[in-house]
């Protein structure tokens, strides 16, 4: 056994996966299947929303300029000379001192240029009496004023929201370009290792990363496949990472350089290893490697390491592939220490942490191995590879578990990654 020789800087390991990966080829998708995907190219609208000038209002349909002048001492009285609904126009046109009754969203008759509301209107008799004026427009919905055509509607990149699909649906598409979602192959390593499901027995301990990492991916957007349970055995591991069809493997386990850990073996013998070992705390025996131009993660064992390493590098290379951020996914918020955090010069600290009272209290820098460590906390900060850490009092960036606990922490300043 021997150490690490040469470890990575994290922006480094950031950096060669920015540059090596890129989205992955798109395919056409039912616009049904599409919320939160990534779009691929610009959508325009060949149509108009609305196709025609319709009412906005229930009421009456005329012209507006007759109506200048009218109150409730002068009241003008129109011929109601038939009705518009949604979906049926009326036929014909109309004439002076004429009105039509139309229900919201029927097209503005011929002739009409404005909608009077129904509460401001007495019809009676074929005739409805108007007591105030209606200027010209007045709740008229006219065409194109939600969507002009030929306008570009959408643009590459966008992350659909369920409201684009509705947009996408009004100007008749039905059918949408996106970047392919990344398959990826999991691979957990470890002769103690019992899968999902088993209670914990003699020497033996649960496999946690598999359903942890699964869930990962599936929030970056991936598609995992069933993970496979292997042994610490050099041909095992070679095998199964060789059968990996994914666009991302990632290994679990049996990364660092003890005789136990075969998988940085594999991509160094029968493809390319470019990382083994990062200047990082916990998971510095992480390892990245590329087979037929697709990356292999080879991820601590430990559960906190293994997350750590999937949050600053698989993660968003799976999100890099999907046409998406390389940032880090969680909300971040600047805020005050409570104590201070040590950390050594020439590596990245990932410290979890706990917020109180909008006051940051540092849970755990060590103890890779409690995953609870991670349940308990709030978030994590990343103490910069420069730093000694920070006092007391000092503002640090924290980035929250969970998508919503950011807002609720007092005064701080509130950032999106996305
Ligand atoms: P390794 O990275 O294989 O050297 O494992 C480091 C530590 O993490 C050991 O204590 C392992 O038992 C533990 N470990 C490895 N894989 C897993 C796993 N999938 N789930 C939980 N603990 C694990
Ligand atoms: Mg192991």
């Amino acid at each position: 056994m021997r150490g690490f020789q040469d470890r990575s800087e994290v922006a480094d390991v950031i950096g060669l996966l920015n540059s090596r990966l890129a989205a992955l080829p798109a395919e056409t998708i039912d616009l049904h299947l599409a919320a939160h995907r990534v779009l691929a190219a610009d959508v325009r609208s060949e149509a108009a929303v609305p196709g025609f000038h319709r009412a906005a209002m229930d009421g009456y349909a005329l012209r507006g300029s007759e109506t200048f002048g009218a109150s409730p001492y002068g009241p003008l009285e129109l011929e109601v000379i038939g009705v518009a609904l949604p979906g049926r126009a009326f036929a014909g046109s109309l004439g002076p001192g004429q009105a039509v009754r139309i229900m919201t969203g029927a097209p503005i008759p011929e002739g009409a240029d404005a909608v009077l509301q129904a509460e401001a209107a007495e019809e009676a008799d074929g005739r409805v009496r108007v007591t105030e004026s209606v200027p010209p427009g007045r709740h008229v919905g006219r065409r194109g004023e939600d969507i002009e055509p030929g306008s570009r509607v959408l643009q590459t990149g966008r992350v659909l929201r369920p409201q684009d699909l509705g947009v996408l649906a009004s100007i008749g598409v039905g059918r949408v370009f996106v970047v392919r979602q990344p398959t990826v192959a999991l691979i957990v390593t470890g002769d103690e290792l019992l899968p999902c499901g088993s209670r914990p027995e003699d020497y033996r301990i649960v496999d946690s990363n598999s359903v942890m990492l699964a869930a990962l991916v599936c929030r970056d957007s991936g598609i995992a496949g069933v993970a496979r349970l292997v042994p610490d055995q050099y041909d095992a591991v070679k095998s199964a990472i060789l059968d990996a069809d994914a666009d991302v493997t990632m290994v679990s386990g049996g990364s660092s350089v003890g005789q136990e850990d075969p998988a940085p073996r594999v991509p160094a013998e029968v493809g390319e290893l470019c990382v083994h070992g990062v200047a990082l705390r916990p998971a510095s025996p992480t390892g990245l490697g590329f087979l037929k131009g697709r990356p292999v993660f080879l991820l601590p064992g430990n559960p906190v390491s293994c997350l750590c390493a999937y949050d600053l590098f698989a993660g968003p290379a799976i999100r890099r592939l999907g046409g998406r951020s390389l940032a880090l996914r969680y909300r971040s918020q600047t805020l005050p220490l409570a104590r201070k955090i040590t950390s050594a010069v020439g590596r990245v600290d990932y410290v979890r942490v706990i917020v109180n009272d909008g006051r940051v209290e540092p849970l755990a820098v060590s103890g890779a191995s409690m995953l609870s460590t991670t349940t308990r906390a709030d978030g994590f900060v990343l103490v910069p590879r420069d730093s000694e850490g920070a006092a007391a009092g000092e503002s640090v960036q924290v980035y929250f578990y969970d998508e919503h606990q950011a807002a609720c922490h007092g005064t701080g300043t509130v950032s999106r990654c996305h």
